[in-house]
């Protein structure tokens, strides 16, 4: 019928009494059939169900080639990541089928924004990349991705509703960053993350102060729970004084980091770590706890004209995810407030 089919053929002579061949035998078997199964399987291991994109495996393969490429005639090559923002968003209100839907739109919006021979990948979850080997020059990396953030200016359209999602890219460049494939994935990923800190809906070009700062953000991480158990968290009252007679009203409580290398260090520079950790909860008690007692001692202590009052910052994740009532009618009883 005109239509092609795959044919696996084995042949063999037949031989007469004198052992002289004296023609051939064959067996032809169609194996169409299993030929498209291997082909699914093998399409199934490259490419993502999904949104039907090159998987992680294969954009690391083309990633490879491109910078085989790349260095043999000495091109460009600009690596980028974008991971979509607040994307939970759109699972937690809308539904995991309908997230599922949005990075679908997401894939095809990405897919036109480049040029053939670049390739657009899922690395998984929200998150996609995209290698760009026809570069004419550096310059070209911000016209495709100020060409991005333009495509997410519409709005998706989700069941019936129209909704605006906005991306964050993290942009590095070989051989400018690096000529090695997995740090410039890992220069990229850090130049997300900065975006992401910015504020999202931006592209970042990666800079080696990033890594700087995410290995740092590494160690920051364990020697901030050290911290706690070591006391090196202390606390300063900062007074709040009435205006008419210069009185002390009462004082906000203020945790200061007494690191024992970088010395003393304030909450815009651990508060921060303290949160994407969850260390803030046990932070938040521990400043509670401490101001408490010092406020009970002073009114004990120190005759003012009327009581004084203690102010202390809480911290949203204590409000969303903690018994922040429980864990200050306990500190108010024990200090006896
Ligand atoms: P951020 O701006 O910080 O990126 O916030 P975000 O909410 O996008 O958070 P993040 O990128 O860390 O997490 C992405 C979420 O996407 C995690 C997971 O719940 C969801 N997700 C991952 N894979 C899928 C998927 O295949 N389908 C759907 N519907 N959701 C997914
Ligand atoms: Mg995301």
């Amino acid at each position: 019928d005109g239509s092609t089919r795959w044919v696996h053929d084995r042949a063999f002579p037949v031989r007469d009494g004198d052992g002289r061949i004296y023609r051939i035998a064959g067996i032809a078997e169609d194996v169409t059939d299993r030929k498209h199964a291997e082909e699914r399987l093998e399409h199934m291991a490259h490419y993502d169900v999904m949104t039907n994109l090159p998987n992680r495996v294969l954009f690391y393969d083309r990633l490879k080639q491109a910078l085989v490429q790349a260095k043999r005639n000495r091109w460009t090559t600009g690596i980028m990541i974008i991971d979509v923002d607040r994307f939970k968003n759109v699972n937690d209100t809308l539904g995991h089928a309908v997230g599922d839907n949005l990075l679908q739109q997401i894939a095809e919006r990405l897919s036109r924004s480049i040029r053939s021979g670049d390739t657009v990948g899922r690395l998984g979850g929200d998150e996609f990349a995209i290698v760009l080997s026809t570069l004419a020059s550096a310059q070209d990396v911000n016209i495709v991705a100020q060409k991005i953030m333009t495509a997410f200016n519409e709005p998706f359209k989700l069941e019936g509703t129209e909704v605006y999602v906005t991306v964050s890219i993290g942009i590095t460049l070989y051989p400018d960053d690096s000529s090695d494939q997995d740090i410039l994935i890992k220069n990229a990923d850090a130049a997300m993350y900065r975006a992401k800190e910015l504020g999202r809906n931006s592209y970042q070009f990666y800079t080696p102060e990033m890594n700087a700062s995410a290995i740092q953000f590494l160690g920051m991480e364990s020697s901030l729970r050290r911290a706690l158990e070591r006391e090196e968290i202390v606390i300063l009252y900062q007074p709040v004084i009435r205006l008419e007679d210069r009185s002390v009203a009462g004082f906000e409580a203020l945790a200061r980091w007494d690191h024992p290398k970088m010395g003393r260090m304030s909450p815009s520079e651990f508060i921060n770590i303290a949160e994407e950790t969850g260390l803030i909860i046990d932070l938040g008690l521990f400043v509670l706890e401490r101001t408490a007692r010092q406020l009970s001692t002073w009114q004990r202590t120190v005759r003012t004209r009327e009581p004084i009052f203690a102010s202390v910052n809480v911290s949203s994740r204590q409000l969303l995810r903690h018994d922040l009532i429980h864990d200050l009618r306990t500190v108010l009883s024990r200090s006896a407030l």
